[in-house]
């Protein structure tokens, strides 16, 4: 759930240019619908105002003074006129500018917030601050475009008003402002005092809903599911959430009786007693007693102090609106602004295409300094085309130094150089494209498999390379019974019939994105922790026989892989305590022997040996 932004002191000046940011970016992509959102209210306000102030005013006057039939007609059929161009204004406004304007407004702001979020540094990921920005951007977007569209409209239908009515009051009786305005006043004084006490309830209400929230997610995410059934903890649940029902039942009586009362005085002290009771009394006394006004202005201005009011009061209401909408928007614009720590230079070097040298020098790296070092003076050479294998327990160090290689992360100190120049001066998106990868929390996405391999639409003519890419990577035999073949959606986000792959076929589909890509590097961290010991020997010789002419490093706690690497680098806490080749290591009776020798023993208890 998104909670409101709490940091609610903001600037005049701050809200106006906030709420302006939307109406530019309105503006340039959009033009006519917001023009049209803006033009309409006041097209229908003016009708209104012709019609039922000054048309009534008039006719009235016509019958009290006796004047001839013809203007009544003349005055008839110029507002019909009139009224008729107003309902070609609305019809072309509804049918064809409103629904595709606002569609595309939506689309635009989205695609540029995906935009920026695709250029962010992962770091931003890690920070529940920039993350929640993220995601509250992303979610509010459409919703404040669409406020902001609407409370520009509201405050050209009410100007509209008040210029309209407005004149005609002063001219007609200047001293009926008075009432509006004494009117206006009270009402908005006591419209404060009651955010005051809704403001106090939600914040009451808000801690209950977040409760009903959380066992609402529980009952329908898939992650709960199988607690849900083995465990009591449904009941426990359940009774949570009916004394959070309770509660709120209890919030909305206690403040129920203030809403009331205030409501009282707004509705009828504020507004009726003041214009339907002593304005009226003030009209019948000016009309009957002292003859002062005409019938027609008499009815009319009892009218239109009410309309003029309620404009009036719509344009203070919308301050706080647009306030609360500057605090949305100052996350958004905050989001946008950011810039990005891992900075691609646009004039960088293009990289090599054949496989280089990667080197680390002294890297060491932080994802929180207050935290310490996860990675500490790490240097090694990658000659091009070795096979490098990297072991360690959890937690070592190993994901974070693939991360760094392929610069989604930049090291807090020393460098990585690929033939000689720091990564950081390459093209940032050529360099990380010369890396295919398979991540340990790889994700399936909502498409073919085929584009699922390709990570792309499939590309014309390439269709026998995902399905050998596939046969690499051992996945032939699912895609066999798959009726669409590469074309088979998966997951059942946007088809019925998406398929939903095991944990071991969805590895294996996602290897075939590495065999499928042109890369010069390969990372593998654990790509066989899913699959079973044949998949996984077969795995690796392919592997080893497609990847001849690149560099493959890999992160593997199976150590029947890291025999085949060149050469095996140990991380412990950060730092490489050991590095040679499997054999070498073993001589070395360290640590990566020990590893080695317990994973052997399990493997004997596990064959029954
Ligand atoms: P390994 O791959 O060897 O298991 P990792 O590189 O994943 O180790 O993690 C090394 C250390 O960095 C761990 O202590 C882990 O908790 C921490 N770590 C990993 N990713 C992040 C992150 N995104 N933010 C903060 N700490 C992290």
């Amino acid at each position: 759930m998104i909670s409101k932004p709490t940091e609610n002191r903001q600037s005049l000046r701050r809200i106006i240019e906030n709420n302006l940011f939307l109406v530019k970016f309105a503006l340039r992509q959009t033009p006519l619908y917001f023009f049209m959102s803006c033009f309409y209210p006041v097209v229908n306000r003016v009708e209104v105002f012709i019609e039922h102030t000054v048309g009534i005013k008039y006719i009235t006057d016509l019958i009290q003074f006796g004047e001839p039939f013809s203007k009544a007609l003349t005055y008839i059929i110029w507002v019909t006129i009139f009224i008729a161009a107003t309902f070609v204004v609305e019809g072309v406004y509804y049918q064809s500018i409103q629904l595709k304007g606002r569609e595309k407004l939506h689309k635009n702001l989205r695609m540029l917030l995906y935009e920026k979020a695709t250029k962010m540094d992962l770091a931003c990921y890690d920070e529940p601050g920039y993350y929640n920005e993220f995601v509250f951007s992303l979610n509010e977007a459409a919703n404040r475009m669409d406020k902001t569209t609407d409370y520009a409209g509201q405050f050209c239908g009410a100007v509209a008003v008040v210029f309209t009515t407005g004149t005609f009051i002063l001219v007609f009786d200047p001293l009926g402002l008075l009432f509006v305005i004494a009117s206006v006043v009270a009402s908005i004084l006591v419209t404060f005092r009651m955010n005051k006490v809704k403001f106090i309830q939600d914040l009451e209400l808000n801690a209950r809903a977040r409760e009903r929230a959380y066992i609402h997610r529980v009952f329908y995410l898939p992650d709960y599911a199988k607690e849900i059934r083995l465990n009591p903890i449904a009941a426990k649940l359940k009774k949570d959430f009916a004394k959070a029902n309770r509660e709120i039942n209890r919030i909305y009586q206690t403040f129920g009786k203030k809403q009331v009362l205030l409501g009282f005085i707004q509705n009828y002290l504020c507004n009726s007693f003041i214009l339907d009771g002593l304005y009226v009394l003030y009209i019948l006394y000016t009309t009957m007693v002292k003859g002062a006004i005409s019938y027609g202005s008499a009815i009319v201005l009892m009218n239109a102090t009410w309309r003029l009011k309620a404009n009036l009061q719509q344009l203070s209401g919308l301050l706080p609106n647009l306030q609360e909408n500057s605090l949305y928007i100052e996350k958004l614009r905050r989001f946008l602004n950011q810039k990005p720590s891992v900075v691609a230079r646009e004039d960088g070097y293009s990289t090599p295409k054949a496989p280089g040298v990667l080197e680390l020098k002294n890297v060491s790296f932080a994802y929180d300094q207050s935290k310490g070092n996860v990675l500490t003076d790490i240097s090694l050479t990658i000659k091009p085309r070795e096979k490098v294998a990297f072991v360690g327990y959890n937690g070592a160090g190993k994901t974070t130094l693939m991360k760094l290689l392929m610069r989604l992360y930049d090291p807090s100190a020393g460098e990585i150089l690929l033939n000689g120049k720091n990564i950081k001066d390459y093209k940032l998106e050529e360099y990380r494209g010369s890396f295919g990868t398979v991540f340990q929390d790889f994700q399936i996405f909502a498409g073919t498999v085929g584009e699922n391999v390709t990570m792309s639409p499939v590309p014309e003519g390439k269709r026998e390379a995902v399905v050998s890419a596939l046969v690499k990577s051992g996945f032939h035999t699912r895609l066999a019974t798959l009726a669409h073949g590469i074309d088979t959606p998966l997951t059942r986000e946007f088809a019925e019939e998406g398929v939903n792959l095991s944990g071991g076929e969805a590895q294996k589909l996602v290897i075939g994105r590495v065999f499928y890509k042109p890369c010069q590097y390969i990372i593998l961290d654990e790509p066989s922790s899913a699959l079973d010991p044949i998949s996984e020997y077969n795995l690796n010789k392919t592997m080893f026989e497609a990847a001849k002419d690149k560099t493959v490093i890999f992160i593997s706690h199976r150590l029947s892989t890291t025999r085949m690497a060149d050469r095996i680098y140990m991380l412990e806490e950060g730092r490489i305590i050991e590095a040679g080749t499997h054999e070498q290591l073993m001589a070395l009776n360290g640590k990566y022997a020990e590893m080695f020798n317990l994973q052997a023993e399990k493997y004997r208890i596990a064959a029954g040996g």
